[in-house]
């Protein structure tokens, strides 16, 4: 095919067979490609308010979100007003600017144990930079994490992660080495007694906990009542400090995040997701002492070339200006809708399971048990999903394509795009009932 050509050929198949010439699994993020969903994952070519459209004219009910960030629905006119204004004045200049500083100010406003705050480009600059940072104020080593938690593709944080890493059935991944995951404990999620003894064993060389405010990479797994303020009390107690990731939920959940929701106030958040408003961009921040460690105000080295990049910053900060009570109150709404439907059709279809909820992050999991942490994530009946997802899609709604993933709903879907998940759930129920084990 000449270049001519090939600029022309559209649809997803064709794009697909395209992509995968060029580009590792023909994605830049694993989770994208369908590996295990089966099929070919669907190139978007626009998205408005709660539809998406595909590169072959089929229109989608959005119940993904861009992973996160779009809680307004897409191409929000405040915010694609606010990115246009700060593009024509320049894409980048490498040197502060005004819109940083508003930025910051409204995170700080939002989540009150956060005093400051460093502007970055992904989650996983978020996350690194505060376990650098962590070690870097105490003096110690090792990070403990729950299995389960994805906290970004940082080395020492890939063991046992959820998202893309459980889709496709990873314990970890080759190119991190033993000496980078070694000064890594992975304890069960919500299990504070397995904390305890790590730290009765450990704690003087423990920098920092880090878990997902509510976990959302093996699915919608809530803390348990009295977890994360479990994790604040030990951590005190032994002089780690509290990493609360809150880049899935973090001004999502809520105004102020999870921190919102149970009040635990960590040391350290990371946020990314909503606050770029879908662009890249990400922060963490919190105690003043501890920011007070971070170059150029103190000896911790973090930069990025394109850090606080004034089109990002200008796209998080109007989603999280247009992000009022009215927009949370319809997330909610809108999670708990999505989630009577779910439990009603599949109760109807005689399916095993649980619809599961943290804050307006909703989940399924084919199994009977509620589901506390990674091991009865796993143990889910899996095998259900793929002909479920396929069915809701065939039927115009785009789900998570991966049992592990959390559904994200933005504030945008209304009656009609619900009518249409209704039409879609029946034939997803009856595909997840028909679905055999595979030998
Ligand atoms: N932390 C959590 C809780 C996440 O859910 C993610 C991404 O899904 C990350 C960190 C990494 O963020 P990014 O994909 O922007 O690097």
């Amino acid at each position: 095919m000449t270049a001519e050509v090939q600029a022309h050929v559209r649809g997803s198949a064709a794009l697909f067979d395209r992509a995968r010439a060029v580009i590792p699994g023909g994605v830049n993020s694993p989770v994208r490609a369908f590996n295990a969903v089966g099929g070919t994952p669907r190139f978007m070519v626009n998205g408005l308010g709660a539809y998406l459209w595909d590169a072959d004219d089929n229109r989608y009910v959005d119940l993904v979100s861009s992973w996160g960030p779009m809680i307004l629905g897409h191409a929000h006119p405040t915010v694609v007003d606010a990115v246009r204004e700060a593009a024509v004045n320049g894409l980048s200049f490498g040197t502060p600017t005004a819109g940083e500083i508003d930025l910051a100010e409204e995170i700080i406003r939002r989540v009150d144990p956060v005093r400051q705050v460093r502007l970055v480009n992904s989650g996983t600059e978020a996350t690194m930079s505060a376990i650098r940072l962590a070690r870097g104020f105490t003096g110690r080593k090792r990070i403990v994490k729950f299995a389960g938690c994805y906290h970004g593709h940082v080395d020492a944080l890939l063991a046992e992660a959820g998202s893309g890493l459980a889709t496709l059935g990873l314990p970890t991944t080759p190119g991190v080495t033993g000496a980078q995951a070694e000064d890594t404990l992975v304890l069960p999620y919500n299990d504070l007694a397995a904390v305890r003894a790590a730290f009765a064993e450990h704690g003087p060389s423990i920098a920092a906990v880090i878990t997902e405010a509510a976990a959302g990479n093996m699915g919608a797994v809530a803390p348990v009542p009295g977890f994360n303020a479990g994790l604040r009390e030990i951590t005190r107690e032994h002089g780690a400090l509290l990493i609360m990731d809150e880049v899935m939920t973090g001004f999502r959940v809520s105004a102020a995040g999870w921190y919102g929701l149970d009040q635990v106030d960590g040391d350290l958040y990371t946020f990314g997701k909503v606050m770029s408003g879908g662009l890249p961009a990400a922060a963490f921040g919190g105690r003043a002492d501890v920011m007070a460690a971070l170059a150029p105000a103190g000896p911790v080295y973090q930069a990025g070339t394109l850090s606080g990049n004034p089109v990002a910053v200008a796209a998080g900060l109007a989603t999280l200006r247009a992000a009022d009570e009215n927009v949370y109150r319809a997330l909610d709404a809108n999670a708990n809708r999505l989630g009577a439907l779910l439990t009603s059709t599949l109760d109807k279809a005689g399916v095993p399971h649980q619809v599961q909820f943290a804050g307006n992050l909703v989940s399924v999991f084919f199994t009977e048990d509620p589901v506390v942490d990674y091991a009865g994530a796993k143990a889910a009946q899996t095998w259900r999903f793929p002909p479920f997802f396929h069915a809701m899609l065939d039927h115009g709604v785009y789900p998570p394509p991966s049992a592990f993933e959390a559904w994200f709903v933005s504030a945008a879907l209304d009656d009609a795009a619900f009518e249409q998940i209704a039409a879609a759930l029946p034939p997803a129920a009856e595909a997840a009932a028909a679905a055999k084990e595979p030998a």
